[in-house]
C-alpha cells in the first residue's frame, strides 16, 4: 500500500462529489466517447477479436503539481541521451549485470545475444529508443517526482493517452468547465514517437522498406499499436506496417546478402518490438533465434540488444548509486538534476553491500518494494511481504533483484470507470504516475535525433500496490496541472 491516512490530498480541479443525474449522463457519455475515439483494449475475460471494451479510465483528469510535470518533461532529452550512451557503455552494461545474469535466465538469454552480437560486431550502427520514464510524486520531498523506472522495450499508451486528453477535456467542457481546459497540457506522445520511427525507416533509406511491428500472440493492447500503425500509414502513405510474433518471424524471417532482415520478398528497415520484453513470449528456441535473426540483421531495431539491456531494474540501480551518473554526463547542473529524480536503490549482489541491502529489508520491509528484471508489471514484492520473499532465496538468487525505498505519492480524489464497474462510479481515494515520452536515435558516436515526445497517466486506487492498465488495476488519466 502506497499511503496512510497521513497522505496529503492534491486540491481537484473540480468540486466533488457531481450530482446523481450529471454523473451518469457524463460517465455514460464518455464511455461512449472513449469506445468511438479508440481508448480501448480487447477483453482479457472476454476476448473476440472483433469487440473491444473502453479502457478503464478516470473520468475527471487528476490533478499533478506544474512544475515537476515541467520538471519531467525539460529532463528527457537528459535521460534520453543518458540512456543511450550507458547502452552504448560495454564495461558498465557487462559489470553491472554480470551477477544478475548467473542467475536471471531471462536477462542471461538477452544477454547472451548481446555478447554473440558484440564478437560479430553490430551489423547496423543505429539504434532507436523510444524510452518512457515513469515517475510519482513523493510527499515527503514537497511532491517532488521520483523515478519509479525507466522503460526502453515496448514502452505503451502513447497512441491512447494521446486521445484520453480529449476525452477529459470533453467531459469538463460538458460540465460546464471549459475554462479549466487549458491547464490540461498539449499530448502529442503518439505524433512524437511514430515520427521517431519513421526518421529511423529514413536513415535506413530504402523506400519500399516496411516497418516491421515485433506482437504477443494475443494483443489485448491492440488499439494502442493499432493507432502507431494507422498514425504512420496516415501520415506517410508509402510507409507500410507489417505486425508479426516473434514465432513468425522464425518461420518467415532470414537475412539477405548485406544482412537484410526479409520477411517473404519485404526488407525491413525498422524493427519495433512491442514483445519480446518478458519470458512468456518466447515459447522455445526458435523465439529467440528469431530475437537473434533480428538482432544480427541490417534493420534499426527499437530496441536494439543493448538499449534493451540498459532498461533493466539493475542496470537502473547502478545509475543511481554516487557519481556514476558521472560517467555518463558531462554537465555537472544536469548530473545534479537527474540525481534528485533517483530514490534510493540497492544492490542484492552477493557481496558486502547486497548482504548490508539484505539485512537493512529483513529490519524495515515497509520502506521498500523488491524487483525482479521483469517488465509489464505485477513482478514486484512489497512491503511486509518482502522478508519471506528473500528468505526463500539463496544468496546467489538475490542478485536476480533489486531494492528499492517505497514512493508515498499523494492521494488525488476521483471516479474510476471501468467496464462492467458500479453506475453511478463511486469516488475513490487514488494515486498517480506520470510516464514522459522520449525519442533518441544514433550510432555510439553521435546522436542525431533526440527530444520528449509527450506523456501519459496511469492513476490506481490508493490501496494497490500496482497500477498496470493492461493488468486491470489502474485507470488511464491525465494530468491536470495545477
Ligand atoms: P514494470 O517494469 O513491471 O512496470 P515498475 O518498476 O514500473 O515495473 O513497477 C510496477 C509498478 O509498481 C509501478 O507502476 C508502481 O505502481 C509500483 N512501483 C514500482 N516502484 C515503486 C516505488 N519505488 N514506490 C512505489 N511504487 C512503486
Ligand atoms: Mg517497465
Ligand atoms: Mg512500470
Amino acid at each position: 500500500m502506497s499511503s496512510d491516512a497521513n497522505t496529503p490530498v492534491l486540491r481537484n480541479c473540480i468540486r466533488l462529489p457531481l450530482a446523481e443525474d450529471e454523473l451518469l449522463e457524463v460517465t455514460a457519455k464518455a464511455k461512449d466517447y472513449a469506445i468511438m475515439h479508440g481508448a480501448a483494449m480487447r477483453s482479457k475475460t472476454a476476448f473476440s477479436p472483433d469487440s473491444l471494451n473502453f479502457a478503464p479510465f478516470v473520468l475527471v483528469p487528476s490533478s499533478f503539481p506544474r512544475k515537476e510535470f515541467e520538471k519531467a518533461v525539460a529532463l528527457q532529452p537528459i535521460i534520453n541521451r543518458l540512456m543511450h550512451n550507458v547502452a552504448h557503455d560495454e564495461e558498465f552494461i557487462t559489470t553491472t549485470l554480470a551477477e544478475t545474469i548467473k542467475v536471471d535466465e531471462f536477462t542471461a538469454n538477452l544477454f547472451n545475444i548481446y555478447r554473440k552480437v558484440l564478437a560479430h560486431g553490430f551489423t547496423q550502427a543505429y539504434s532507436i529508443g523510444l524510452l518512457r520514464s515513469d515517475y510519482m510524486a513523493h510527499v515527503s520531498e514537497g511532491c517532488a517526482i521520483k523515478q519509479v523506472e525507466i522503460n526502453t522495450v515496448a514502452s505503451s499508451f502513447a497512441g491512447i493517452a494521446t486521445q484520453l486528453v480529449p476525452q477529459q477535456k470533453f467531459v469538463l467542457s460538458e460540465m460546464g468547465h471549459a475554462d479549466k481546459l487549458h491547464n490540461m497540457p498539449d499530448n502529442n506522445a503518439l505524433a512524437g514517437l511514430c515520427d521517431g520511427m519513421v526518421k529511423a525507416w529514413d536513415i535506413y533509406a530504402k523506400p519500399k522498406a516496411v516497418i516491421l511491428f515485433i506482437i504477443e500472440d494475443v494483443s489485448y493492447n491492440i488499439c494502442d499499436q493499432r493507432f502507431h500503425e494507422f498514425y504512420i500509414r496516415e501520415t506517410y502513405p508509402h510507409i507500410k506496417v507489417l505486425r508479426r510474433t516473434l514465432t513468425e518471424v522464425h518461420r518467415e524471417g532470414k537475412l539477405g546478402q548485406s544482412k537484410e532482415l526479409l520477411l517473404g520478398s519485404q526488407e525491413v528497415a525498422v524493427i519495433y518490438f512491442r514483445a519480446g520484453y518478458e519470458p512468456g513470449h518466447y515459447h522455445s528456441q526458435a523465439e529467440w533465434d528469431a530475437r537473434y535473426l533480428m538482432e544480427t540483421s541490417l534493420a534499426i531495431k527499437c530496441p536494439s540488444i543493448h538499449y534493451h539491456l540498459a532498461g533493466t531494474k539493475k542496470v537502473q540501480q547502478a545509475l543511481a548509486q554516487p557519481a556514476v551518473l558521472e560517467r555518463f554526463i558531462n554537465d555537472p547542473e544536469e548530473i545534479k538534476a537527474v540525481g534528485k529524480i533517483f530514490t534510493g536503490l540497492y544492490s542484492l549482489d552477493d557481496n558486502e553491500a547486497g548482504n548490508a541491502s539484505y539485512e537493512m529489508a529483513l529490519r524495515t520491509p515497509e520502506r521498500f518494494v523488491l524487483k525482479p528484471q521483469r517488465e509489464g508489471g505485477g513482478n514486484n514484492v512489497y512491503g511486509v511481504d518482502i522478508p519471506d520473499a528473500l528468505k526463500r532465496m539463496s544468496r546467489v538468487e538475490r542478485s536476480a533483484w533489486i531494492l528499492m525505498d517505497l514512493i508515498h505519492p499523494p492521494l488525488t480524489k476521483g471516479y474510476m470507470v471501468r467496464p462492467g464497474g458500479d453506475m453511478p462510479p463511486q469516488i475513490v481515494d487514488m494515486v498517480s504516475e506520470l510516464g514522459i515520452f522520449g525519442v533518441v536515435i544514433g550510432d555510439a558516436e553521435h546522436i542525431v535525433h533526440n527530444y520528449q515526445a509527450g506523456h501519459m497517466l496511469r492513476t490506481k486506487l490508493s490501496t494497490a500496490n500496482e497500477g498496470g492498465v493492461a493488468a486491470g488495476l489502474g485507470a488511464l488519466d491525465s494530468p491536470y496541472l495545477i
